[in-house]
């Protein structure tokens, strides 16, 4: 632990995959593109906007070629894509005018990878180390996404060593970034902050190490001071703490985007994003979804003391 937080943190929202692909109904595209381009406006400089799986296991993200071609996202921010084979690459390179990273991603627990994706963690392993080298060549950013790095629903333990050997073969492909997901919720502060620690140790300086953090029993936030902590500097999260698994019924999903910018800010933390238009576009999804959501500050609003003052 550096116990020297970061001065700057740059955040990637996922709500637009993450969220909309958990959503028990399809959205509209026209309001998925509405939502991303005013996502596109708030200062986020890293935007996860679809996933190229299979239409009928996610109907959720079978619009993912027209939700690309649709998008007005300003340049200088990077639109990533989630590519879970090489059959979802093949899918996305058509469009690769269209985006500037994808993100391959896997399980480090044998069970979860099968759930999720039907194959051998090694399986994957192999065809994600392939479509690593592919986007590389083809000029793209490379970022690798490893589920249940800090435990698994059906596994329990999944063990740092596991982990870590899955992020440095992606890393040997090729990935400039690594993100760690805690899926399903199951990390605490204690064990991020020797995760982290860990991780900078085996994949060295060069690597962009991610934490992907869900809110699933309250301590998303937790986890994130516990990373800054350990000097991870990066973080995906969800507008309107959307997506995560809905299992068990009413789990919720991601840190929400505007918790997370409204602590680091608060905290003298940079992220570039102005958290009233992220507010703005938090209220918007929610009109659309037609429910309440979990972002706390969505609800309770900003800390105003700065304006009173
Ligand atoms: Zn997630």
């Amino acid at each position: 632990m550096t116990d020297a937080l970061p001065d700057t943190v740059c955040i990637r929202e996922v709500g637009p995959r993450d969220g909309f692909q958990n959503e028990p109904e399809v959205i509209p595209t026209d309001a998925k593109v509405r939502l991303i381009d005013r996502l596109a406006r708030t200062g986020l400089r890293r935007l996860e906007v679809t996933s190229f799986v299979r239409p009928d296991v996610i109907p959720q993200l079978a619009d993912a070629t027209e939700v690309l071609r649709r998008i007005d996202v300003p340049p200088g921010i990077a639109v990533t894509v989630l590519i879970p084979n090489e059959r979802g690459f093949e899918l996305a390179l058509p469009l690769r005018e269209h985006f500037s990273e994808i993100n391959g991603f896997l399980s480090a627990s044998e069970t979860h990878n099968r759930h999720n994706v039907n194959r051998t963690v090694a399986e994957s392993l192999t065809g994600l180390e392939r479509v690593i080298g592919r986007a590389r060549e083809e000029g793209l950013r490379a970022e690798g996404v490893i589920s249940t790095a800090f435990g698994c629903p059906y596994e329990g333990e999944v063990p740092a060593e596991r982990v870590l050997a899955i992020a440095r073969r992606l890393v040997e492909a090729g990935a400039q970034e690594i993100a760690f997901g805690d899926t399903t919720g199951m990390a605490n502060p204690r064990q991020v902050s020797a995760f982290f620690a860990q991780a900078r140790e085996a994949l060295g300086p060069a690597v962009e190490l991610t934490a992907h953090f869900h809110n699933t029993r309250g301590q998303g936030l937790a986890n994130v001071l516990a990373a800054l902590q350990a000097g991870c500097a990066s973080y995906e999260s969800s507008f309107g703490e959307l997506g995560g698994c809905p299992v068990p019924p009413g789990a919720t999903g991601n840190i929400a985007t505007e918790d997370l910018v409204s602590m680091l800010e608060e905290m003298g933390i940079a992220t570039g994003v102005d958290l009233d238009a992220l507010l703005a576009a938090a209220a918007a999804v929610r009109e659309v979804l037609g429910r309440p959501l979990g972002s706390h500050t969505l609800t309770a609003g900003p800390v105003n003391w700065h304006r009173s003052a």
